[in-house]
């Protein structure tokens, strides 16, 4: 059985083991100090449904490493949540933060419970009960929470009036990915498919790909997914398929993008929308095309579908989208990936960007907030491009190994007590 937490551990002894760690860094035991989170909230929540009955629901949050700075990471609201994702998505964070070299560390955080079907009020009442029960674990300079999977603007929104309430003071770096409205960054809501995007463009460069007579298909069309498919169609992409949760839809003369996120903004789902054919929804996994970005969860792309993958370049806008035998099938078939911990990092390096304009009081343009994300996500894809040249390595391997050098040296020189 998939077990996310046990594939981001094997993945770490792997690269750990190529960069020398216990060599470098003799007697430490620091594999195991950073494949072990640094501290688990387990925690049960009591939701009273508006019809008066009681819902029972387990929350998590887990604070992985904080060697670099303050624990980072999103919320995620979904059914399949359990401690080994949380745990595997914060420490997917902390490499994250390190790839792109912002002063964070990583967390995350979740409730089990299909958030989707319940009301707009006990949607409310539970994130706020959440919000509640962690009150002690966040904080600007502690554990700043963000959106994920099912959560966005207003989930922050009621967490920042939370913790509010209870401190009797504001501190809006207590979250980010807030409303703009609260002292959210702009730019903040598309950040991670804008980061998506910068990295598709220098592969795009490095492989020799147009992307505008290119064609893409998205898996998932949420924050991540909506995004990417947005900014790609306006660098002149064609993106021939998109899914959803229910099902898909493909026009292989391009979706018309800008309409399909105004039908699902209006409640629809993917595969009505009357501007292409409904398809089953895994089957956009077997399209020819350039480019294919992941968007939904975990696990997406794994032994049983590799090989009907027809892409050159994947870019990983989730996290965990590829299995680790399936990233081997891929390399062989010399299609290039672009691992999420860089890839979908332009989320996070904005939460950066937002926390440190409400450190400033001082709020930027949309303009530089992305001047600046460019700017990080281009050296970043540099510095990992550059790295799996030097180590002739793939990708992914380089993202870790930047990572892994620079929490372990932070670890190192903070010491043991
Ligand atoms: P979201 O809730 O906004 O959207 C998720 C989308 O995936 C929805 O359209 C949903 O219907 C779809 N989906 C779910 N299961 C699916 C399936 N089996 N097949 C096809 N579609 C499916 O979530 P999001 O914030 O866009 O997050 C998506 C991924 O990106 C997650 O892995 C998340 O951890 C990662 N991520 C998100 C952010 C962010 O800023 N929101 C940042 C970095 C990484």
């Amino acid at each position: 059985m998939y077990n996310a937490f046990q594939v981001a551990k094997e993945r770490f002894y792997l690269f750990a083991e190529r960069v020398g760690l216990d060599r470098l860094y003799p007697r430490e035991n620091l594999a195991e100090r950073l494949t072990t989170p640094d501290r688990s909230v387990e925690v049960r929540l009591s939701l009273k449904l508006d019809d008066g009955s009681v819902q029972i629901c387990n929350g998590y949050r887990v604070q992985f490493n904080d060697d670099r700075g303050p624990y980072k990471g999103g919320i995620r609201f979904h059914p399949v949540v359990d401690l080994d994702e949380v745990k595997a998505l914060a420490f997917w964070m902390y490499i994250k933060t390190a790839v792109v070299n912002i002063p964070f560390g990583g967390a995350k955080g979740g409730i089990k419970v299909d958030y989707q079907a319940l009301k707009p009020a006990e949607q409310e009442r539970l994130t706020k009960r959440y919000a509640k029960v962690m009150i002690s674990e966040f904080g600007a300079e502690k554990d700043i929470p963000a959106p994920d999977v099912n959560t966005g603007a207003r989930e922050m929104a009621w967490i920042m009036d939370t913790w509010r309430m209870i401190h009797g003071r504001y501190q809006r770096g207590v979250v980010t990915g807030k409303p703009v409205e609260m002292g959210g960054s702009l730019g903040r809501a598309t950040a991670t498919g804008r980061g998506v995007i910068f990295c598709v463009e220098q592969a795009a460069k490095e492989i020799g790909l147009d992307l505008s007579s290119a064609t893409a298909s998205v898996q998932g069309f949420g924050n991540v997914g909506s995004a990417s498919a947005v900014f790609l169609s306006e660098l002149g992409a064609k993106v021939i398929a998109v899914s959803d949760y229910y099902g898909a839809v493909r026009n292989p003369r391009g979706l018309d993008i800008p309409a399909l996120l105004l039908h699902v903004q209006e409640g629809g789902k993917v595969h009505e929308f009357a501007g292409g054919e409904a398809i089953a929804r895994d089957d956009l996994f077997g399209e020819k095309v350039d480019v294919l970005v992941p968007a939904a969860l975990e696990n997406a792309i794994n032994i049983e579908n590799v090989d009907r993958i027809q892409a050159k370049l994947i870019a990983e806008g989730a996290n965990g989208p590829i299995s680790q035998d399936a990233g081997f099938v891929l390399m062989d078939k010399q299609v290039e990936v672009i691992p999420d911990v860089l890839c979908n990092a332009g989320g996070v390096t904005v939460s950066y960007f937002e926390w440190v304009q409400n450190r400033q009081e001082f709020y930027w343009d949309a303009q530089r907030v992305d001047d600046e994300l460019r700017q990080i996500m281009v050296n970043a894809y540099q510095h990992v491009y550059e790295t799996s040249q030097l180590h002739n390595c793939t990708k992914r391997e380089a993202a870790y190994r930047i990572a892994i050098a620079r929490v372990a040296e932070a670890a190192h020189r903070r010491g043991v007590q």
